[in-house]
């Protein structure tokens, strides 16, 4: 963040003054910038994948990295007629892990991909079709019971769970990340430490639990971090937020 972005943040103290917003205040505050998202950026039509699998795929594999990294991951394990769990799971380390170098991380992103999918294996079941997972036979389960077995899966932090939630198995749960913080904070609504869960309650204790509405919140939030909440030179002027700055644009 540039020397006078920083000098202007608001300090922590008006921030969590801010983050007492009544929730119905604050949910017609979100439901403002929401509007304003939507009227300016357009639908966002999330997330890409041509299956929820392909999207579970695509939550462990987007961490720490940019999304066209995971595209290329993506079809590299399609060249291979890899992208389905039978396939993952029979595939040798070594060539799982050359698929996934383009991602980033991918040591780490193989063990994870697989534990996901022994999760999956275990309690989604297997369909007809062969390779085929039924995801759909975890509509049993209730959101905050996936949500707790997710988070128990090895190397699945909350943000992973939540976009497998929501984007892959249909539930409506909340997705923060590292824009949303920066973001909310910048306009003094939530402290700039503050924490996964809390972030996530900020949204969900205030806005209704609607699936469409949380899945294009998330996309639009991202793309407004893309494009205009840049970290260090934020683009206030020409952003569909700053109407919303109560002080000098960053
Ligand atoms: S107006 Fe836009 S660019 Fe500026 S701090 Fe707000 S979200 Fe970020």
């Amino acid at each position: 963040m540039s020397r006078r972005a920083k000098t202007l943040a608001v300090p922590p103290a008006a921030a969590s003054a801010v983050f007492s917003m009544p929730p119905e205040q604050r949910s017609e505050l979100l439901r403002a910038w929401y509007l304003a998202l939507l009227e300016r950026l357009g639908p966002s039509r999330w997330w890409p994948g041509e299956s929820p699998f392909e999207v579970a795929v695509g939550a462990v594999l987007v961490q720490n990295t940019a999304w066209r990294n995971v595209e290329k991951a993506l079809a590299s394990l399609k060249a291979k007629k890899a992208l389905d769990p039978a396939s993952l799971l029979r595939m040798p380390e070594a060539e799982l892990h050359e698929a996934l170098r383009p991602s980033g991380y991918f040591r780490l992103k193989a063990g994870r991909l697989r534990n996901l999918l022994a999760y999956f294996a275990e309690h989604a079941g297997w369909d007809k079709a062969p390779g085929n997972l039924a995801l759909s036979f975890l509509k049993r389960k209730s959101t905050e019971r996936l949500r707790r077995e997710l988070l128990a899966v090895k190397g699945i932090g909350a943000e992973t769970a939540d976009a497998v939630l929501l984007y892959a198995l249909d539930r409506p749960s909340f997705v923060v990340d590292a824009y949303t913080r920066r973001i909310f904070s910048r306009h003094g609504l939530v402290p700039p430490d503050i924490a996964y869960e809390d972030l996530r309650e900020f949204f969900m204790r205030a806005l209704p639990e609607d699936r469409a509405l949380y899945n294009e919140y998330h996309a639009l939030i991202v793309r407004l971090g893309n494009a205009f909440c840049l970290k260090s030179r934020p683009r206030c002027a020409e952003c569909p937020l700053g109407v919303f700055m109560d002080h000098a644009p960053l």
